[in-house]
């Protein structure tokens, strides 16, 4: 059905992959793992098939929420995440001119009794993707049921009445072929396997382009004074946002790119990124810039969640812009409530119809999501809407440091009003233990 041309029809089995796995997981990220860990952990044989050799390098989600956190304690790695999340808990947002200059206001993020009124700690676990990674993949290699395929790539795929074949080219360069009963697309925002399926996206996108920017400094001095891992940075001349994962070692920087995409704009763009950075931080240290990656937020989810025996799951099937910190959780729960249905299924226990409550379930809670991190987005306007457009960082600071009564206040409600941005948890699918039929 998806084309896989002369290589296939010309090839023997002898040469392919043995045995027929009931599952095979496209795509090892973090999703994907959690999909064959899940699948392995009920006695479900899968086999993922990973196109990178290592882990994720950088750390691009790190907002684990309470649902997506209940579902790593099942797979049994939760407390190793909670061992190795960041040094700094998500109990404020802070917005400044630069890393050591003024301050524009703040979010204390940390619930409050209703009963005491004392402040308890904040619900989310702080990891960032770089180290959750790591920890579901020597988790899922310890489970005699899952296999993983590293530097090995999908290519295509037949379907037929009871199985599909998968094409991938393994790490040594050799084509081979798996059999498979079902198949789960956890291939990210670009996912091949969807577009080979010609399965449409719904949604606006790309609007606009970021770069970020992966860097080692030592920021423990500056941060101090500032709580909370989260910075926004107003500087006219350099905007973006600062993650701080850990303090003496490790940063994310996001900054607003201009420029197209080819010719002499973007190269030159790219060459002021270190300028950018010195000038976003504003503070005496060198950054080591370890990685540059380019991304577009979207608000897409697919039109369809399947295609026969393919599913789609996690940034395969939605694309958020990051503003609420939804993708990666959304995409645990998916992972969660696909693997109840494909486990009952494999094992005999369930009808095959149960496979089609999955996108009924799944794929709203996936439009509500997207809705509201483009809401999440829309509304850090408001912080620019009250402080104007200063030409540059002295007259920033001198416009706050004239503000009225009335210009204060205002500016301290467009801060308030970003709170739902980071304690919404989304909407979840209905209960993943018992899904509807
Ligand atoms: C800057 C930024 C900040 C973010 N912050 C948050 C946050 O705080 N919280 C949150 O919930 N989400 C956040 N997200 C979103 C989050 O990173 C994604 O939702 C998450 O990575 C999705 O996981 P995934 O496993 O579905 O896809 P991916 O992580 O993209 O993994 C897909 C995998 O498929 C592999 N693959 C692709 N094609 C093939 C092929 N043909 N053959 C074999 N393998 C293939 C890729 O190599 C990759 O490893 C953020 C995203 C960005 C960019």
């Amino acid at each position: 059905m998806e084309g896989m041309g002369d290589a296939m029809r010309t090839r023997s089995k002898d040469e392919d992959l043995k045995d027929r796995t009931p599952v095979l997981v496209i795509g090892g990220g973090p999703v994907g793992l959690v999909v064959s860990g899940l699948l392995a952990q009920r006695g479900i044989r899968n086999c993922v098939v990973e196109r990178r050799r290592e882990a994720q390098c950088a750390p691009a989600a790190h907002v684990l929420r309470k649902r997506p956190m209940e579902i790593l304690d099942r797979l049994g790695v939760g407390e190793a995440v909670r061992r190795a999340r960041s040094p700094l808990p998500l109990d404020f947002i802070t917005w400044v001119t630069t890393l050591d200059g003024k301050e524009i206001g703040r979010l204390d993020l940390r619930p409050v009794d209703p009963e005491t009124g004392v402040r308890g700690p904040e619900p989310w676990t702080n990891c960032a993707q770089n180290v959750l990674e790591p920890i579901l993949l020597r988790h899922v290699e310890t489970l005699p049921e899952a296999r993983i395929l590293r530097g090995a790539e999908w290519l295509g795929l037949d379907q037929g009445d009871d199985c599909v074949t998968a094409r991938i080219r393994l790490e040594e360069g050799t084509e081979s072929f798996v059999e498979a009963s079902w198949v789960v697309a956890a291939d990210g925002a670009g996912s091949p396997t969807r577009r080979r399926l010609g399965i449409p996206m719904e949604g606006p996108g790309p609007l606009a382009r970021f770069a970020m920017i992966h860097f080692e400094a030592d920021l423990t001095p500056w941060i101090r004074d500032r709580p909370g891992p989260i910075l926004w940075i107003m500087n006219p001349e350099s905007p973006g946002t600062l993650i701080v994962h850990d303090p003496g070692a490790s940063h994310v920087f996001m900054m607003p790119m201009q420029g197209t995409r080819d010719g002499d704009g973007e190269r030159a763009e790219r060459e002021a990124i270190p300028a950018r950075l010195a000038a976003a931080l504003g503070v005496p240290v060198t950054p080591r810039i370890l990685s540059i990656d380019e991304w577009s937020p979207h608000v897409q989810v697919a039109e369809r969640y399947r295609e026969g025996r393919v599913f789609l799951v996690g940034d395969a099937a939605h694309r958020f812009p990051p503003t609420g910190g939804l993708g990666l959780n959304t995409g645990i729960q998916e992972a969660a409530d696909l693997v109840d249905r494909l486990a009952g299924v494999v094992s005999g226990t369930a009808p095959e119809t149960l496979l089609d409550g999955y996108e009924s379930t799944c794929r709203p809670v996936a439009r509500a999501n997207a809705h509201e991190s483009f809401e999440n987005m829309k509304r850090l306007g408001e912080i620019t809407g009250v402080i104007g457009a200063p030409p540059d960082l002295k007259s920033l600071e001198e416009r706050l440091s004239s503000f009225s009564r009335e210009e204060a206040q205002r500016l301290a409600r467009a801060i308030e009003a970003q709170r739902s941005h980071f304690l919404s948890d989304g909407l979840v699918p209905g209960d993943s233990a018992s899904p509807s039929r």
